[in-house]
């Protein structure tokens, strides 16, 4: 059985993957492109609320 890279689509064989420190990625790198794409839009969905309720309150 093979599993795709969540990140690069890359085919990896189950048993492989399995002891994989990057588990479910296929490498370090992929691992480390998808936390990084995740950090940002978290920080891109947090960064807009917090100025909109500092500006509201300001006005107010
Ligand atoms: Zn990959």
């Amino acid at each position: 059985m093979q599993i795709k890279c969540p990140q690069c689509g890359k085919k990896m064989k189950e048993d492989k993957i399995h002891s994989s420190p990057y588990f479910p990625f296929c490498s370090r790198r992929c691992k480390l492109v998808d936390l990084g794409r995740w950090l940002d839009n978290k920080y891109r969905i947090v960064s807009p609320l917090n100025n909109e309720n500092e500006k509201t309150k300001n006005d107010d």
